[in-house]
């Protein structure tokens, strides 16, 4: 699976509908201080699922909904979606007859997230699990965050241990082997 576009929608900084094209190779994401390249990247981490607003910089999930200015009215609701290329047949078998994958999040004030793979509503395990499986999940160490390379350094080894599971692809089983033991 590759991520070929990040679409932002009343999301942090992104009031406006922003796609954000991700070609192949490295994206490198540069601007003046406060322009939202951390937003872009927490915009991608929330969707594929992230659920811990401390790691978005908020203090509630419905933080990531744009607040206002002074020059316009703040939102309801936040969207971002994320588009990916599956050409190389890698996603989890469910979904492995899209040669595209698009999934979504959203969240209303008040009502909480609903996510969406392929437009179907899907619980937020299943998306989840969908980047889980391919190693690139929120707590992925594809992703980088300001500060982050500091806090592995000064991390606990459980913590760290965690990183290096992701990075080895079994976080996946992990989660699927504790909802087996719950049934
Ligand atoms: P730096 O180079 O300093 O790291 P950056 O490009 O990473 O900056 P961000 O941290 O992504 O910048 O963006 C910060 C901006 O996003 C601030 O101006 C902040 O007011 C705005 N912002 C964050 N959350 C919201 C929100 N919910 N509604 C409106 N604006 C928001
Ligand atoms: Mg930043």
């Amino acid at each position: 699976m590759k991520f070929t576009r990040l679409r932002l929608s009343g999301f942090k900084s992104f009031v406006e509908p922003t796609d954000l094209l991700i070609e192949p190779g490295l994206t490198g994401i540069v601007g003046p201080n406060g322009c939202g390249k951390s937003n872009l990247l927490e915009g991608l981490r929330w969707a594929m699922g992230e659920n811990s607003f401390k790691s978005m910089r908020g203090s509630g999930m419905e933080d990531v909904i744009f607040a206002g200015t002074n020059m316009r009215p703040a939102r309801n609701h936040a969207e971002v979606t994320i588009y990916m290329d599956n050409q190389d047949r890698s996603a989890p078998s469910a979904y492995n007859d899209s040669e595209h994958l698009e999934v979504g999040r959203r969240i209303e004030k008040d009502k909480g997230s609903t996510y969406r793979i392929n437009g179907k509503e899907v619980r937020a395990k299943d998306v989840q699990l969908l980047f889980a499986d391919a190693s690139t999940g929120s707590h992925s160490p594809a992703l980088v965050k300001q500060g982050q390379i500091t806090q592995l350094i000064n991390s606990k080894p459980i913590n760290r241990r965690r990183i290096l599971e992701e990075a080895a692809g079994i976080t996946g089983l992990h989660t699927r082997r504790h909802e087996a033991e719950l049934r």
